[in-house]
């Protein structure tokens, strides 16, 4: 054996141990695979992933010590479906019982934890869990979140309700790794969510400083780490007996200096890294000898080698019944690998990528929960189940889920290679193109499917003269079980329309010369939709004169008053000419002076604060030998963020649906061309409705200059000492408090926002909400700021080579809500303005602009039940997820068991219900308060519901049967509290996430 010689200096250099304790080191082969980031998910699996599945199981079936964890789906799965031999899939299955090959995690990707929105982290956490629950029998325990850049408080609590036992993380700030390290406080029992509290606690495993890799500084590791990847089987000895890579092999001490960091003897030595095992027969082979040899010189060592899986390790710990500390509801984020290294730049990484990202999902989920109503009621209707399913499950020959993969930490993050963005939107448009096919397959639907008491008197048409008009039907589905009433708007080619609902009604609209498309209109037009509910609206656009008819007066034709352009130069006394916009809730203030906002007062508790807002931008390096850059990950600000205007000009249009105001801001005095704008639309009309309260903006913004980052600055004369609250993944919030640092503060003090963020003082509450996920900071009282996008090159070798700069030339607009009043009001409603804004109407126009022909038939609504939730609970999703396992776990294992590789069938009759509590214990007196629904009747508009179970997270455990390790705690022994359901009652606690099978008649 040729490692020998190398052996004999390894027992010479390493000291005796004197420890009375053994140390125990648990070698975890695994082999991290980034489901895109520098190479495509196809040319990963050509390059290595296809060839770690084949080669780690034949490795594994060769030598009995062998294992292995296996961690993304997205890769094991094609390797199954597309390359794995019936020789391979019966090892797998082998391996599996042996415990020798263990699934971890379980979802499709390693999710991203602080862009991500909560929804997506379940959805691909469900697929994965589906497609291992009905292929194996097999569900997952343990999580390896050794990747996402800073870890939330939000993921714990969704492994605790998958059913996990144990969590493991490692991206965390070095100051804190170091201090949690020195004083062995890298474990902890972690209480994710402030109300759930010991209900979803959960062991955490926090990698220490070596991370997920094997050490690659050791001298021995110079070129190939402990992982002989790719090294052909070494070659004869040199003369002289020393290898050119080998001088002083230090497992041994590196084992021991681990142990030091923990309370246990117990070491988890990661055996990997990113792209490894490709050629596992060399890194097993090689590592059998070093492990072997360790063991038969063990009592000298005073360490024992094993290879492990991270479940034998949990286990071992979790042995020990040692008490652990407790961790509440905070998380490790922002995330630094040093002072000048502060992970907050890709928060705001490719804006585009981040807002078609949760586009495509909202889409997802209101094509799911239409199709969901649709399947049962028509379940053998003109729209085919299984071609339905397709769409929203699509397929490239194999179960590869569009819309889920891009939650992969450089995913969602956008800090892929351009190549690697591309891949994930074209992936993304073909998800949202089969969600578009199938809603517009179901809102198409022949009137024949009409129930006898849908059918609607005759429309009293026309309401326009008949002959000079054109018409279009607008078909608009609410996809939140709650009712809404909104605007919504539609691009249209013509300067006058009429609107009305399916009862031939006219509704309140208004038209205006469009903001962004200036030789098009933009038509707004109030909704009233029930939960889960859609409506047929019809547009005439009268080609001639309106004249006088009722209809017509209807629509509200809204001119737009133009300001002169102001300069900055020329600003004197600000604040002196004001000028009101205002609605039911607000008075807004523009300051004609300037043309930017002045002040905001919430009529309701009149009360005013002075808000400006502002572009500006960051000025960023790209020269490495020049300072610190901003990069994909990495944010580094030289200074503050500077005006980026020297001049502005407005547009107010005065409306009766909605009051715009449209902001252009100019780069240079006298620029022809705007460089930024902002719209920012007040809705009136909406007496008494919660509408009013939504101050929309949208950005336009890009192409940027290269080495800018463009932040939209709101200061306001709030007292919040740049206190911050953002939220986590949209499910809880978290207090920022301002941080001074040595160095580079402004980066440090930058916080993911997913869904909702907040500045207040004692007396206002400002909320912005977002659709897409941003970078956000409050760097000065009363001021929030947030980027909305960053253009980047540097001269990083590492940077240039994998093409990792962030040269994004794109254009991107976002939208923001802002919501305003005190801290008590915007309490109450905001977690819930969040959600409509995430799930607006879907508005799809059915055909072109036409003549009007003979009547058409009678309006269609075919499900003209409502579907209602109460406005704390949310309906997060209602699908039919499609695995055929049996829900009882018994039965699954002998379904398996007895049924070899037989082909899966559809399961089309089990409908997956999940519902969250919106707010935390003691947020709102009202409706921080448990709920009770009966689920019987919550879906009466959808079907007759027979039977009920209550699921874990993901659908896998019933409930009932799902035990967690306990760990004890220096606050004592938590305990799981399980809620039942008994005639369809469910009591849903503050922060409860609740999954249901529901089977109708
Ligand atoms: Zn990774």
């Amino acid at each position: 054996m040729f490692l020998f010689f190398f052996f004999v200096l390894l027992l010479m250099t390493t000291s005796e141990n004197d420890a009375a304790e053994r140390i125990q080191a648990f070698v975890i082969p695994h082999s991290h695979m980034d489901v895109g980031w520098v190479y495509t998910v196809k040319e990963s699996m050509h390059a290595y992933a296809s060839n770690v599945y084949s080669s780690v199981v034949e490795e594994l079936s060769r030598v009995k010590s062998r294992k292995f964890i296996a961690v993304e789906q997205e890769f094991f799965r094609l390797w199954w479906v597309n390359v794995a031999s019936d020789w391979h899939k019966k090892q797998v299955k082998q391996l599996l019982q042996e415990g020798r090959l263990e699934f971890i995690i379980g979802g499709q990707v390693m999710h991203d934890e602080a862009v991500t929105d909560v929804d997506d982290a379940i959805l691909q956490l469900t697929e994965g869990h589906g497609f291992l629950y009905e292929t194996f029998g097999v569900r997952p325990r343990f999580s390896w979140h050794v990747d996402p850049f800073g870890a939330s408080a939000t993921t714990p609590v969704l492994f605790a309700l998958a059913g996990f036992n144990a969590h493991l993380i490692s991206r965390i700030d070095y100051d804190l790794k170091d201090v949690m390290q020195k004083n062995k406080k890298l474990q902890f029992v972690w209480r994710g969510s402030a109300s759930l509290l010991e209900k979803q606690e959960i062991f955490t495993h926090t990698m220490d400083q070596f991370s997920y890799c094997t050490p690659s500084y050791l001298p021995f590791s110079n070129r190939s780490g402990f992982y002989w990847n790719g090294v052909a089987l070494f070659p004869d000895p040199p003369k002289d007996g020393i290898y050119p890579n080998m001088s002083l092999p230090t497992m041994v001490d590196n084992i021991k200096q681990r142990a030091q960091w923990f309370k246990t003897s117990h070491v988890l030595w990661p055996w990997g890294c990113d792209k490894q095992f490709y050629n596992a027969s060399v890194q097993f082979m090689n590592m059998d000898v070093m492990v072997n040899y360790i063991n038969t010189h063990s009592d000298k060592y005073g360490v024992a080698v094993q290879y492990a899986t991270l479940g034998d390790y949990f286990q071992a710990v979790h042995q020990t019944n040692l008490s652990w500390d407790v961790r509440g509801s905070k998380d490790f984020l922002p995330y630094s690998t040093e002072s000048f290294q502060a992970w907050t730049g890709f928060y705001g990484s490719r804006d585009v990528l981040k807002g078609i990202a949760r586009r495509a999902s909202s889409l997802l989920h209101a094509a799911e929960s239409l199709f969901t109503r649709y399947s049962i009621s028509y379940p053998d209707g003109p729209v085919p189940r299984e071609w339905a399913l397709e769409k929203l499950k699509p397929c490239v020959g194999l179960s590869q889920r569009y819309i889920l993969s891009v939650q992969h930490h450089d995913g969602i993050t956008g800090t892929e290679s351009p190549k690697v963005a591309d891949m994930y939107m074209q992936h993304l448009m073909q998800g949202m193109m089969g969600a578009e096919e199938l809603l517009a397959a179901i809102f198409l639907l022949p009137h024949s499917l009409e129930h006898s008491n849908n059918i609607h008197p005759p429309q009293t048409r026309p309401i326009v003269e008949k002959k000079d008009v054109l018409e279009q039907h607008v078909i608009v589905y609410n996809p939140l079980a709650w009712n809404i009433s909104s605007y919504i708007n539609v691009s249209v080619s013509y300067a006058m329309a009429v609107v009305l609902d399916d009862d031939g009604k006219p509704v309140p609209a208004q038209i205006q010369q469009s903001a962004t498309n200036s030789s098009g209109y933009d038509l707004f037009f109030v909704v009233e939709l029930g939960g889960l509910q859609y409506r047929k609206y019809l547009v005439q656009f009268p080609q001639s004169h309106c004249g006088s008819g009722s209809a017509c007066r209807k629509t509200h034709v809204a001119r737009i008053v133009k300001f002169k352009r102001k300069y900055l130069s020329h600003w004197k006394s600000t604040g002196r000419k004001l000028l009101p916009v205002l609605n039911e809730c607000y008075k807004l203030m523009f300051d004609q002076e300037t043309n930017l906002l002045h002040s905001i007062t919430d009529r309701h508790e009149k009360r005013s604060i002075l808000v400006q807002q502002d572009f500006c931008e960051y000025e960023a390096n790209g020269d490495v030998n020049a300072g610190p850059i901003s990069d994909n990950y990495i944010f580094t600000a030289n200074g503050s963020a500077v005006l980026a205007y020297k001049s502005v000009a407005m547009e107010i249009v005065p409306g009766k649906v909605v009051s715009e105001i449209r902001q252009y801001f100019y780069r240079n005095e006298d620029d022809k061309n705007h460089t930024y704008s902002v719209v920012t639309r007040v809705p009136v009309g909406f007496q008494g409705k919660l509408a009013c309260h939504r101050l929309e903006q949208s950005y336009k913004v890009g192409p940027l200059e290269v080495n800018r980052e463009t932040v939209f600055r709101t200061s306001t004369s709030l007292q919040n000492n740049r206190t911050l609250f953002t939220d986590n993944n949209g499910y809880q919030m978290m207090r920022r408090t301002y941080k001074n640092f040595v160095n580079n503060t402004v980066a440090r003090n930058y916080y993911p926002v997913v869904r909702a963020a907040y500045i207040e003082d004692d007396s206002c509450r400002v909320a912005f909400l977002t659709e897409r996920a941003h970078g956000v900071a409050s760097l000065s009282q009363g001021q929030f700021e947030v980027m909305l996008h960053r253009c980047l090159w540097n001269n990083q070798e590492w940077n240039l080579g994998y093409n990792l700069t962030l040269n994004d030339s794109s254009v991107v607009r976002p939208i923001l809500w802002m919501i305003l009043g005190s801290p008590a009001a915007v309490s109450s409603i905001y977690q819930q303005e969040a959600l409509e804004l995430q799930h607006r109407p879907v508005v799809m126009p059915i055909d072109k602009p036409q003549k009007l022909w003979i009547q058409k038939g009678k309006s269609i609504q075919p499900f003209d039940q409502p579907v209602v939730l109460p406005q704390n609970l949310h309906m997060q999703t209602l699908s039919i997820p499609g695995w055929n396992y049996s829900p009882n776990h018994t039965r699954q294992l002998q379904n398996l068991g007895s049924g070899g590789d037989k082909h899966f069938k559809i399961n089309f009759d089990r409908i997956l219900l999940r519902v969250t509590h919106l707010y935390e214990e003691g947020e709102d007196p009202v409706l921080s308060k448990p709920t009770t629904i009966n689920l019987k009747e919550v879906m009466q508009g959808i079907g007759e519901v027979t039977k009920v179970m209550e699921r874990s997270l993901t659908g896998t455990w019933d409930i009932s049967d799902l035990q967690r390790w306990s760990w004890k705690t220096n606050t004592g022994v938590g305990k799981t509290v399980s809620g039942m359901t008994k005639d369809f009652n469910v009591t849903i606690f503050p922060k409860e996430i609740r999954t249901f099978f529901i089977y109708f008649k």
